[in-house]
């Protein structure tokens, strides 16, 4: 705030005005995207080191934006989550998931990201439930991916949302590993079913000394856990090898396919193994 000439205050400079501005437009916008069916799932896969085999596909959203065009889930995702409308958007992501799943091969899963306000809502498990049975999608062929943001106001209820899924049979999955300040704390709170390695260390892997250091002791860890580890973010042979070599269990990246439409999806599929 900044006092004018007459003595008030002017909150806002003509370029916050405009920032302003855009951000209630995109709001106003997204509040009708869902509606308008301007958003859509693009799916990545991943890949099982081990059998070669392809595990199952990570759910990302896009908005095709009427103006703007693809806008990245990265430019709304947040706002959304301010405004509350991740809700129902996560919902739309969570049904059209199961539904799409339903298209593949029965041994491949879905991960969706499910953020900390869609996280703490009421609506949660029940959303998860409905999804699964109007789609006929078994529960174990859902992942429910959080980030450390989930567990930050780690209370009673978060465990219990978790623990929910996990007796329905979903799997729940930490992603993001190693980012924020405390991802081991909340490894002893949760048993997840699998740890995502950022995909910051999969860049430091060839291109700092001792790389290697922290993808290894992840694996080293997700192995005595008992947990599946993924490194994200995998976008050369090279990474890929090293990883291997460092003991993660599964790959996902550009290496094995950028996040592509469900349709186009069964000519991956058909490129590996049958699990
Ligand atoms: P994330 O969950 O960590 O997803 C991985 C991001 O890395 C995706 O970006 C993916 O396209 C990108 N990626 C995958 N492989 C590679 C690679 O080899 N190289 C590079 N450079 N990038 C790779 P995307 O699709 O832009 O999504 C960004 C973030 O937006 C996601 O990060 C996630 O946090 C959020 N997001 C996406 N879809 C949803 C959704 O349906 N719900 C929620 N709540 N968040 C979502
Ligand atoms: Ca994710
Ligand atoms: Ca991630
Ligand atoms: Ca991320």
């Amino acid at each position: 705030a900044k006092l004018d000439g007459r003595g008030t205050y002017r909150f806002f400079e003509p370029e916050m005005d405009a920032r302003m501005q855009a951000r209630r437009k995109l709001e106003l916008d997204m509040r009708q995207a869902l509606a308008r069916r301007e958003f859509q799932l693009h799916y990545q896969p991943q890949l099982q080191l081990q059998s070669g085999a392809l595990s199952g596909c990570e759910a990302l959203i896009r908005w095709h934006h009427p103006e703007r065009g693809l806008v990245s889930p990265l430019d709304f995702i947040p706002l959304a989550e301010e405004i509350g409308l991740i809700v129902p958007i996560g919902e739309w992501v969570i049904r059209q998931a199961c539904r799409d799943a339903m298209t593949w091969p029965a041994h491949m899963s879905v991960a969706v990201n499910v953020s900390p306000a869609q996280f703490k809502s009421d609506r949660l498990v029940e959303t998860i439930i409905s999804a699964l049975a109007s789609s006929g999608l078994p529960a174990r062929r859902l992942e429910v991916e959080i980030t450390e943001g989930v567990l930050l106001q780690e209370n009673e209820k978060t465990l219990q949302t978790l623990h929910r899924l996990r007796e329905l049979g979903v799997r729940v999955s930490m992603d993001d590993f190693g980012t924020g300040y405390s991802s081991l704390s909340y490894l002893r709170s949760f048993p997840f079913d699998k740890i995502k390695i950022d995909r910051s260390f999969v860049k430091d892997l060839t291109s700092k000394p001792d790389g290697e250091a922290i993808i290894r002791a992840i694996a080293g860890l997700g192995k005595s856990l008992g947990m599946t580890t993924v490194a994200e973010g995998v976008e050369t042979s090279e990474q890929m090898q090293r990883i291997r070599l460092e003991g993660c269990t599964d790959v996902q990246g550009y290496l094995i396919s950028k996040p592509i439409p469900t349709e186009d999806l069964a000519q991956v599929f058909a490129s590996y193994p049958q699990a």
